[in-house]
């Protein structure tokens, strides 16, 4: 975990990595994918493309980011999609090996490289960790899914440093836990990680205001591009909740000392408070280029990768505390990641079902929290033990989510 360091490592701290990282990037075609592959392009001295994969819903993108990036195999999720693959790749002259289907996506997490940046979306996204894990490899993970869901299974293959965030938020922990100290802070001398949310596109309404929202309005989100799923996640900030366990999971602090502080700039990326009131935030223009940038690098840093704030003008930064009752999703993942083992998996399957729903009109804005709870509530927690139990109980979350939201 980055809350630990050795004075070594310390050295290199401002220095970009000095040899060339061969890096396999999983969901090489999504939001985090493509953003990633602009910071490899940019430092060919520091990076290269060792394995692509991608679901197979933009093969034309994938064969263009292999011809570019050359690497030496590319994995495709959806076996359907391998023949336009390789044809694809034909017409570009690329000859990556192919590997398909989720065993393929399995196979290229485990290809030999220095960093596996997963940045698949949803629980589909545990095999790849583990695979990456079990392989020996660091693993930049923006797939905040598979640490949450699996969190028992991860952590137990995880070793100390293996495993760096790529969300922003946990980026920003990292950074202000390593600013603590040559050797990181004593566990004791951390009071609280303060996470900052930007609040969505809902921010300083009622829970009477939010009755009536729609998905058109959920999904203009303020600060960040990204997919439906997560976006919708923004507006009901149970991507904060997911935050806070995967915050939990990262550095190792109990649930009453992670705060959500809501911080509509996007600026101050998360804070951490010292036991003697000493507080160290991570501040930069909101730009997913930088925790990739130096997940990839860690713990160099990747000179340019983003523009700094411009200091030349004015700034305001608010901060305000978390209206509960509009948004009890934070207290809710709270609750799940306290019982662990299987409830944050059901949190998480429970609300992608249910953001499905509203995103499909079946479902009203506030019922999407209403109906994980509810599912939760029903759930029998087990210590999630293994995959196969952790995707029961997905499978179970997704089936009773779908009942309940049908009949709503
Ligand atoms: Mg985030």
């Amino acid at each position: 975990m980055p809350i630990r360091h050795a004075d070594a490592d310390r050295e290199n701290e401002t220095v970009q990595p000095d040899t060339t990282r061969s890096v396999v990037l999983l969901g090489s075609t999504g939001s985090v994918g493509t953003q990633s592959l602009d910071v490899i392009a940019r430092n060919p001295g520091s990076f290269r493309v060792a394995a692509l994969a991608a679901g197979g819903g933009r093969i034309d993108l994938l064969a263009r980011q292999a011809a570019e990036f050359r690497p030496e195999a590319v994995a495709v999720a959806d076996p359907a999609a391998v023949p336009e693959l390789r044809e694809a790749l034909a017409a570009l002259g690329v000859n990556a090996k192919v590997l398909a289907g989720p065993e393929g996506v399995a196979e290229a997490a485990a290809w030999p490289c220095d960093t596996v940046l997963n940045g698949v979306t949803g629980a589909l996204g545990l095999t790849s960790t583990l695979a990456a894990l079990e392989a020996g490899r660091t693993l930049a993970l923006a797939n905040k899914e598979s640490l949450i869901v699996g969190g028992p299974l991860v952590k137990r293959l995880a070793r100390p440093g293996q495993l760096l965030p790529v969300d922003s938020e946990h980026s920003a922990l990292a950074q202000c836990l390593w600013a603590a100290g040559p050797t990181g802070p004593d566990a004791r001398a951390v009071r609280k990680l303060v996470v900052t949310a930007s609040g969505g596109p809902f921010r300083g309404r009622s829970r009477a205001e939010l009755e009536d929202v729609t998905p058109e309005q959920a999904l203009a989100h303020p600060t960040w591009a990204m997919g439906p799923v997560i976006t919708v996640n923004s507006a009901t900030l149970v991507n904060k909740g997911l935050e806070v366990i995967e915050a939990h999971l990262l550095f190792d602090i109990g649930f009453d000392r992670i705060d959500v502080v809501v911080h509509p700039q996007s600026i101050v990326h998360s804070m951490v408070e010292f036991a003697d009131g000493s507080v160290i935030a991570q501040a930069s223009p909101p730009d997913m280029r930088l925790p990739i940038a130096l997940a990839l690098g860690w713990p160099g840093r990747v000179p340019g990768a983003v523009p700094a704030v411009d200091w030349t003008r004015a700034h305001t930064w608010t901060f305000e505390p978390l209206d509960d009752e509009a948004f009890p999703s934070v207290a809710l993942a709270r609750h799940v990641g306290s019982a662990g083992g299987t409830a944050p998996a059901v949190y998480n399957a429970a609300n992608e079902v249910c953001v499905d729903a509203f995103l499909a009109g079946r479902l009203p804005f506030l019922a999407i929290v209403d109906t994980v709870a509810a599912v939760v509530g029903e759930h029998q927690v087990t210590a999630a033990g293994s995959v196969e139990e952790v995707l029961a109980a997905d499978a179970w979350a997704r089936v009773r989510a779908r009942e309940l939201t049908a009949t709503t």
